[in-house]
């Protein structure tokens, strides 16, 4: 520490560039402090750097490094910590995340100890070095950082304790949702709607959640005990009822269920099984060599739909596109909402089949397909729809939202059911199958742009640009941290980077290789990446414009 402080202090005054020589390692009392990374500007993104604390100084309490639930839920609360200790100093900034509990790199266990990733701006006056003040920073403020997260003195371990155990519950409850027979979970009393569209805490004064008492099931968590809540079962779920009465917001918090919340957000009981993907309709999307024809059996003039690319897809073909690769990477169940959803995907009435005849009509509704997914291909849906009864026949269990509290009506739907008919006729023209399997080039999937420059940039979870792409990223609503989406940024060129030219199963391809540790993911000490789920990788890769798909080997017997 005394070589960085004369280090510091021998440049003030000098020119912005002299804090390059800052790179390195320096020990300190009780941690090791790296500089990865030294800006180059006052204007350019922050330094990097490192803090390691051994164990025996850090000494963390008893089960905050295993399991791996409860060692990502320590690394979790220390970043959060980090965070807070550092909340009046705004040039020492790490990432430490919202309302869900993310496996990140800002805090990792390793052999040595505790690391933890964050950033310093160094200060200047205009383009000249700040000695001085750089050392306060580095040698005075930031060391009081570290040892308010690390040190058991000010640590607060019933916190850290507290924290583990509701995301070990969380782990625990979506780990048994399979056996129960269920695809989601919504504890009793949850608060299910957020405060806005940019603020994920929860809504103040909302009306807490309770189950209807025929759907009500109990779950045991390791720590909390038995917990009772909805149980939405494995095959196809309706969930109606009027405007504005929380249909949405249900399926919202249940789309979030694969991820872990903080204690208090609400959502810290609600779980989906971890392969849930939400599908929806974005016209303008591309879609690449995909197997479209089980819902869209032919396009004008006859162009076959077995391998089908577009730079522009329509409403209902981006949605049969989500639909076949949310198959393709075994997504199980599926969501969907009519407020995102097409219309002409969804549904096609008695009146309109009596009007526009079947071979005018390259689409099969997903009502006409839906009761095959789980039987077939064994995959659940839940769908949100108050504006059609078409699909009571089809569902097992209907949920109606009354007052933003459930009741189960499937009784009802299903009496609705027989006695009204619907009078329309089933369109499938063949059985279901899965989609066709791709092989994706990856040579086509290079973040280096036209004039060679490598680029990847981030807008929050909005846009991600790649190369010369740039990939729209509004419709991925189970994206929710930046940091995934710089994850995935990194991890997309993973397979032609490791020498392989054309990758036959890409889901299986990146399954094995988002479960390596974050040393071999990453090639710099980078701390602002969250490990993505696959669901998202693939959604990433499938709407890069530049990706080259062409279709694999036909399944024998088609
Ligand atoms: P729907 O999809 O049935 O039309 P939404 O789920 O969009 O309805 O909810 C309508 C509004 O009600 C939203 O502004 C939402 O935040 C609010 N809301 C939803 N659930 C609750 C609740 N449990 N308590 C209070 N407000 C809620
Ligand atoms: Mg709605």
């Amino acid at each position: 520490m005394k070589r960085l402080q004369s280090l510091l202090l021998g440049i003030d005054g000098k020119g912005y560039k002299a804090y390059r020589q800052l790179t390195g390692t320096y020990r300190f009392d009780d941690f090791r402090l790296q500089v990865d990374h030294v800006q180059g500007d006052p204007f350019a993104s922050p330094s990097r750097m490192r803090a390691v604390m051994p164990w025996s100084e850090a000494g963390l309490p008893d089960g905050a490094r295993e399991p791996a639930s409860r060692e990502r839920a320590a690394r979790d609360w220390l970043g959060r910590a980090f965070r807070e200790a550092a909340r009046e100093t705004p040039d020492i900034r790490i990432d430490a995340g919202g309302q869900t509990v993310l496996d990140r790199t800002a805090v990792l266990f390793t052999g040595d100890g505790v690391e933890l990733r964050f950033t310093v701006n160094l200060p200047a006056k205009g383009r000249t070095i700040l000695g001085k003040t750089a050392r306060d920073l580095l040698c005075r403020t930031l060391p009081r950082i570290v040892r308010a997260t690390l040190r058991p003195e000010y640590r607060d371990d019933d916190a850290l304790r507290g924290h583990c155990d509701t995301v070990e519950d969380q782990g625990a409850l979506r780990s048994s949702l399979a056996e129960a027979g269920l695809v989601a979970f919504v504890a009793d009393d949850s608060i299910l709607p957020r405060r806005s569209g940019v603020d994920d805490r929860p809504l103040e004064e909302a009306v807490a959640f309770r189950a209807p008492e025929s759907l009500r099931v109990t779950l045991d968590a390791p720590n909390a005990g038995a917990i009772a809540g909805l149980g939405i079962p494995a095959g196809i779920t309706l969930v109606v009822g009027g405007g504005f009465h929380g249909k949405s917001t249900l399926l919202s918090a249940v789309q979030n269920g694969v991820y872990d919340h903080l204690p208090g957000d609400g959502r810290d009981r609600v779980v989906a099984r971890d392969e849930a993907v939400k599908l929806r309709a974005e016209d303008g999307r591309a879609v690449h060599a995909m197997d479209l024809s089980p819902f869209i059996k032919e396009l004008p003039f006859g162009k076959s739909t077995r391998a089908f690319s577009t730079a522009l897809a329509s409403g209902s073909t981006s949605q049969a596109a989500a639909l076949q690769e949310a198959l393709e990477l075994g997504a199980d169940p599926l969501l969907v909402d009519e407020d995102t959803s097409a219309t002409n995907f969804m549904i096609r009435d008695a009146r309109m089949q009596a009007l526009v005849a079947r071979e005018e009509e390259p689409i099969t509704p997903f009502v006409d397909r839906i009761a095959e997914l789980r039987d077939r291909l064994g995959v659940s849906t839940i769908l949100v729809m108050g504006g059609s009864g078409d699909y009571f026949g089809a569902a097992d269990t209907v949920i109606q939202m009354h007052d933003y509290q459930p009741r189960d009506v499937t009784a009802e739907a299903h009496r609705i059911a027989r006695e009204y008919d619907t009078a329309r006729h089933m369109e499938a023209p063949e059985p279901l199958r899965a989609p066709r399997p791709r092989v994706l080039a990856t040579r086509s999937v290079d973040p280096a742009g036209k004039r060679g420059k490598r680029r990847v940039k981030v807008r929050g979870v909005e846009s991600l640009e790649f190369g010369d792409d740039v990939v729209d990223l509004r419709a991925l609503e189970q994206l929710v941290d930046p940091s995934q989406v710089r994850a995935i940024g990194l991890l997309l060129p993973a397979a032609g980077a490791a020498g392989v030219a054309d990758v036959d199963d890409v889901p299986a391809w990146f399954r094995a290789h988002l479960q390596r540790p974050w040393e071999e993911l990453t090639g710099r000490p980078d701390g602002d990446l969250v490990r993505p789920r696959l669901a998202e990788v693939m959604a990433v890769l499938n709407r890069l414009r530049s990706a080259r798909f062409r279709p694999g080997a036909t399944p024998p017997g088609e």
